[in-house]
Protein backbone atom coordinates (compact mmCIF):
# COMPACT_ATOMS: atom_id res chain seq x y z
CA UNK A 1 0.00 0.00 0.00
CA UNK A 2 2.78 2.43 0.75
CA UNK A 3 6.28 2.06 -0.70
CA UNK A 4 9.55 3.54 -0.52
CA UNK A 5 12.94 2.67 -1.81
CA UNK A 6 16.28 4.30 -1.22
CA UNK A 7 19.91 4.29 -2.73
CA UNK A 8 22.49 6.41 -1.50
CA UNK A 9 26.54 6.96 -2.13
CA UNK A 10 29.33 5.93 -0.29
CA UNK A 11 30.60 8.87 0.73
CA UNK A 12 32.19 12.23 -0.31
CA UNK A 13 28.80 13.32 -1.62
CA UNK A 14 25.86 16.15 -0.82
CA UNK A 15 23.23 14.68 1.28
CA UNK A 16 25.61 11.37 1.13
CA UNK A 17 25.85 8.74 3.90
CA UNK A 18 21.79 8.62 4.99
CA UNK A 19 21.36 5.15 6.55
CA UNK A 20 18.80 3.15 4.12
CA UNK A 21 17.08 2.01 7.50
CA UNK A 22 16.23 5.58 8.51
CA UNK A 23 15.30 7.07 5.38
CA UNK A 24 12.90 3.91 4.39
CA UNK A 25 11.44 4.28 7.63
CA UNK A 26 10.92 7.65 7.81
CA UNK A 27 8.74 7.35 4.53
CA UNK A 28 6.80 4.81 5.43
CA UNK A 29 6.07 6.99 8.42
CA UNK A 30 5.16 10.01 5.43
CA UNK A 31 3.06 7.39 4.12
CA UNK A 32 0.76 6.02 7.03
CA UNK A 33 -2.32 7.68 5.95
CA UNK A 34 -2.94 5.37 3.53
CA UNK A 35 -3.47 3.00 5.71
CA UNK A 36 -1.99 -0.58 6.34
CA UNK A 37 -2.31 -3.74 8.32
CA UNK A 38 1.44 -4.92 8.34
CA UNK A 39 5.14 -3.02 7.69
CA UNK A 40 8.30 -4.55 6.54
CA UNK A 41 11.65 -3.60 5.57
CA UNK A 42 14.52 -5.01 3.48
CA UNK A 43 18.60 -3.69 3.01
CA UNK A 44 21.24 -4.91 1.24
CA UNK A 45 24.52 -5.00 3.65
CA UNK A 46 27.96 -7.23 3.40
CA UNK A 47 26.85 -9.24 0.32
CA UNK A 48 23.17 -10.43 1.43
CA UNK A 49 19.60 -9.48 2.45
CA UNK A 50 18.64 -8.56 5.52
CA UNK A 51 15.09 -7.76 6.06
CA UNK A 52 12.52 -7.74 8.89
CA UNK A 53 8.41 -8.06 9.05
CA UNK A 54 5.40 -7.40 11.26
CA UNK A 55 1.99 -7.66 11.16
CA UNK A 56 0.10 -4.42 12.70
CA UNK A 57 0.78 -1.12 13.26
CA UNK A 58 4.58 0.64 12.44
CA UNK A 59 5.33 0.62 15.93
CA UNK A 60 5.84 -3.27 15.90
CA UNK A 61 8.32 -3.14 13.19
CA UNK A 62 10.00 -0.66 14.91
CA UNK A 63 9.97 -2.51 18.25
CA UNK A 64 11.25 -5.61 16.33
CA UNK A 65 13.84 -3.66 14.82
CA UNK A 66 14.88 -2.21 18.12
CA UNK A 67 15.02 -5.72 19.43
CA UNK A 68 17.11 -7.38 16.82
CA UNK A 69 18.85 -4.37 14.57
CA UNK A 70 19.73 -4.18 10.92
CA UNK A 71 23.25 -3.43 9.57
CA UNK A 72 23.71 -0.07 8.35
CA UNK A 73 23.40 -0.14 4.55
CA UNK A 74 22.81 1.87 1.36
CA UNK A 75 19.97 0.39 -0.61
CA UNK A 76 16.75 -0.16 0.65
CA UNK A 77 13.46 -1.00 0.59
CA UNK A 78 10.29 -0.81 2.81
CA UNK A 79 6.26 -1.55 2.82
CA UNK A 80 2.73 -1.31 4.32
CA UNK A 81 0.22 -3.84 3.37
CA UNK A 82 -3.23 -3.90 2.68
CA UNK A 83 -3.80 -7.59 2.66
CA UNK A 84 -5.47 -8.54 -0.37
CA UNK A 85 -4.23 -12.34 -0.64
CA UNK A 86 -3.82 -14.23 2.48
CA UNK A 87 -4.40 -12.81 5.55
CA UNK A 88 -2.36 -9.84 7.80
CA UNK A 89 0.09 -11.55 9.37
CA UNK A 90 3.81 -11.62 9.98
CA UNK A 91 4.30 -14.67 7.30
CA UNK A 92 2.41 -12.44 4.71
CA UNK A 93 3.88 -9.22 5.06
CA UNK A 94 6.61 -7.85 2.66
CA UNK A 95 9.24 -8.31 1.45
CA UNK A 96 9.20 -11.63 0.34
CA UNK A 97 12.37 -13.44 -0.51
CA UNK A 98 13.25 -15.87 -3.11
CA UNK A 99 16.33 -17.16 -4.84
CA UNK A 100 17.42 -18.35 -1.91
CA UNK A 101 16.92 -15.49 0.17
CA UNK A 102 19.35 -13.21 -1.98
CA UNK A 103 16.72 -11.10 -3.07
CA UNK A 104 13.62 -9.34 -1.67
CA UNK A 105 10.51 -7.52 -3.37
CA UNK A 106 7.57 -5.67 -1.77
CA UNK A 107 4.51 -4.71 -4.35
CA UNK A 108 1.45 -2.94 -3.92
CA UNK A 109 -1.74 -4.33 -6.18
CA UNK A 110 -2.76 -7.45 -7.18
CA UNK A 111 -1.21 -9.87 -9.51
CA UNK A 112 -4.10 -11.04 -10.86
CA UNK A 113 -2.16 -15.07 -12.19
CA UNK A 114 -0.78 -15.61 -9.70
CA UNK A 115 -2.22 -18.95 -9.47
CA UNK A 116 -1.50 -19.81 -12.97
CA UNK A 117 2.22 -19.24 -12.32
CA UNK A 118 2.37 -20.20 -9.06
CA UNK A 119 1.46 -23.92 -10.42
CA UNK A 120 3.91 -24.02 -12.89
CA UNK A 121 6.64 -22.86 -10.08
CA UNK A 122 5.46 -25.38 -7.68
CA UNK A 123 5.84 -27.88 -10.54
CA UNK A 124 9.40 -26.43 -10.85
CA UNK A 125 10.12 -27.11 -7.08
CA UNK A 126 9.73 -23.74 -5.87
CA UNK A 127 8.74 -23.85 -2.38
CA UNK A 128 6.57 -20.45 -0.78
CA UNK A 129 6.29 -19.33 2.24
CA UNK A 130 3.33 -17.20 2.36
CA UNK A 131 -0.03 -17.10 1.13
CA UNK A 132 0.29 -13.99 -0.88
CA UNK A 133 0.10 -13.25 -4.60
CA UNK A 134 3.29 -10.79 -3.79
CA UNK A 135 5.39 -13.85 -3.11
CA UNK A 136 4.70 -15.33 -6.69
CA UNK A 137 5.80 -11.90 -8.26
CA UNK A 138 9.31 -12.53 -6.16
CA UNK A 139 9.63 -16.39 -6.78
CA UNK A 140 8.69 -15.42 -10.71
CA UNK A 141 11.77 -13.27 -10.34
CA UNK A 142 14.08 -15.45 -8.70
CA UNK A 143 13.20 -18.03 -11.41
CA UNK A 144 14.22 -15.79 -14.39
CA UNK A 145 16.88 -14.28 -12.52
CA UNK A 146 19.06 -17.99 -11.81
CA UNK A 147 17.60 -19.98 -14.94
CA UNK A 148 16.97 -17.94 -17.52
CA UNK A 149 19.56 -15.25 -16.65
CA UNK A 150 21.96 -17.68 -15.26
CA UNK A 151 21.89 -15.89 -12.20
CA UNK A 152 25.10 -13.57 -13.83
CA UNK A 153 24.61 -9.23 -13.69
CA UNK A 154 26.66 -9.09 -16.97
CA UNK A 155 23.51 -10.40 -18.65
CA UNK A 156 21.32 -8.06 -17.43
CA UNK A 157 21.02 -9.11 -13.69
CA UNK A 158 17.57 -8.00 -11.95
CA UNK A 159 16.81 -5.26 -14.50
CA UNK A 160 16.17 -7.80 -17.17
CA UNK A 161 15.08 -10.45 -14.97
CA UNK A 162 12.01 -7.57 -14.16
CA UNK A 163 11.55 -6.77 -17.69
CA UNK A 164 10.88 -10.64 -18.68
CA UNK A 165 8.96 -10.83 -15.33
CA UNK A 166 6.86 -8.55 -16.08
CA UNK A 167 5.60 -9.86 -19.95
CA UNK A 168 3.88 -12.45 -17.29
CA UNK A 169 2.40 -10.19 -14.85
CA UNK A 170 -0.85 -9.42 -15.52
CA UNK A 171 -3.19 -7.25 -12.75
CA UNK A 172 -2.19 -3.83 -11.10
CA UNK A 173 1.48 -3.37 -9.79
CA UNK A 174 3.92 -1.69 -8.26
CA UNK A 175 7.08 -3.85 -7.60
CA UNK A 176 10.35 -2.80 -6.03
CA UNK A 177 13.43 -5.63 -5.84
CA UNK A 178 16.79 -5.69 -4.44
CA UNK A 179 19.51 -8.38 -5.09
CA UNK A 180 22.30 -9.56 -2.77
CA UNK A 181 24.31 -9.50 -6.43
CA UNK A 182 23.61 -6.08 -6.91
CA UNK A 183 23.96 -4.27 -3.85
CA UNK A 184 23.83 -0.84 -5.33
CA UNK A 185 20.57 -0.77 -7.14
CA UNK A 186 16.81 -0.95 -6.20
CA UNK A 187 14.83 -1.83 -9.51
CA UNK A 188 11.25 -0.92 -10.11
CA UNK A 189 7.73 -1.52 -11.84
CA UNK A 190 4.36 -0.73 -12.25
CA UNK A 191 1.43 -1.47 -14.26
CA UNK A 192 -1.81 0.21 -13.09
CA UNK A 193 -0.05 1.45 -10.10
CA UNK A 194 1.98 4.61 -9.16
CA UNK A 195 5.14 5.11 -8.49
CA UNK A 196 7.29 8.16 -8.49
CA UNK A 197 11.00 8.45 -8.62
CA UNK A 198 12.50 11.66 -5.90
CA UNK A 199 16.12 12.49 -7.59
CA UNK A 200 19.07 13.29 -4.75
CA UNK A 201 22.49 14.51 -5.25
CA UNK A 202 24.52 11.31 -4.73
CA UNK A 203 21.40 9.38 -3.64
CA UNK A 204 17.77 8.10 -5.26
CA UNK A 205 14.64 7.28 -4.12
CA UNK A 206 11.22 5.76 -5.09
CA UNK A 207 8.28 5.45 -3.39
CA UNK A 208 4.23 5.08 -4.28
CA UNK A 209 3.93 9.02 -3.78
CA UNK A 210 6.27 11.79 -3.58
CA UNK A 211 5.52 11.70 0.68
CA UNK A 212 7.75 8.35 0.79
CA UNK A 213 10.67 10.83 -0.22
CA UNK A 214 9.61 14.35 0.58
CA UNK A 215 11.89 15.12 3.48
CA UNK A 216 14.84 14.73 1.14
CA UNK A 217 13.70 16.05 -1.90
CA UNK A 218 11.37 18.08 -4.09
CA UNK A 219 12.75 16.71 -8.09
CA UNK A 220 10.52 14.33 -9.30
CA UNK A 221 9.89 11.72 -12.07
CA UNK A 222 6.41 10.37 -12.23
CA UNK A 223 6.72 6.78 -14.12
CA UNK A 224 4.44 5.92 -16.94
CA UNK A 225 2.47 3.08 -17.49
CA UNK A 226 4.21 -0.21 -17.83
CA UNK A 227 7.94 1.37 -17.49
CA UNK A 228 10.52 -0.03 -15.13
CA UNK A 229 13.28 2.27 -13.44
CA UNK A 230 16.69 1.20 -12.02
CA UNK A 231 18.15 3.74 -9.64
CA UNK A 232 21.48 3.40 -8.53
CA UNK A 233 23.26 6.43 -6.36
CA UNK A 234 24.45 8.36 -9.29
CA UNK A 235 21.39 7.22 -11.87
CA UNK A 236 18.00 6.44 -13.19
CA UNK A 237 17.46 4.63 -15.89
CA UNK A 238 13.57 3.62 -17.60
CA UNK A 239 12.85 1.36 -19.94
CA UNK A 240 9.63 -0.28 -20.87
CA UNK A 241 8.55 -3.66 -20.59
CA UNK A 242 10.83 -5.06 -23.29
CA UNK A 243 13.92 -3.13 -22.60
CA UNK A 244 13.48 -0.21 -25.20
CA UNK A 245 14.40 3.31 -23.50
CA UNK A 246 11.79 5.15 -21.67
CA UNK A 247 11.09 8.74 -19.97
CA UNK A 248 9.44 9.42 -17.22
CA UNK A 249 7.53 12.95 -16.60
CA UNK A 250 10.10 15.43 -14.02
CA UNK A 251 8.25 17.82 -12.14
CA UNK A 252 8.48 19.78 -9.11
CA UNK A 253 6.98 19.26 -5.91
CA UNK A 254 5.98 22.66 -4.37
CA UNK A 255 3.23 21.49 -1.63
CA UNK A 256 4.07 20.79 1.87
CA UNK A 257 2.95 17.71 3.82
N1 LIG B 1 -1.69 -8.24 -2.99
C1 LIG B 1 -0.58 -8.03 -2.10
C2 LIG B 1 -0.82 -8.70 -0.76
O1 LIG B 1 -1.91 -8.99 -0.41
C3 LIG B 1 -0.22 -6.53 -1.92
C4 LIG B 1 -1.25 -5.75 -1.18
C5 LIG B 1 -0.90 -4.27 -1.06
O2 LIG B 1 -1.10 -3.50 -2.04
O3 LIG B 1 -0.44 -3.82 0.02
O4 LIG B 1 0.11 -8.95 -0.06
Amino acid sequence: CGIVGYVGHANGRVNAGHNALDVVLEGLRRLEYRGYDSAGIAVVADGSISSRKKSGKLANLTAALEADPLPASLTGIGHTRWATHGGPTDQNAHPHLADGGKLAVIHNGIIENFAELKLELLRKGVTFASETDTEVAAALLGDIYREQLGGDPSRGGLTKAMQLACQRLEGAFTLLAVHADQPDVVVAARRNSPLVVGLGEGENFLGSDVSGFIDYTRRAVELGQDQIVTISADAVEITDFYGAPAEGKEYHVNWDP
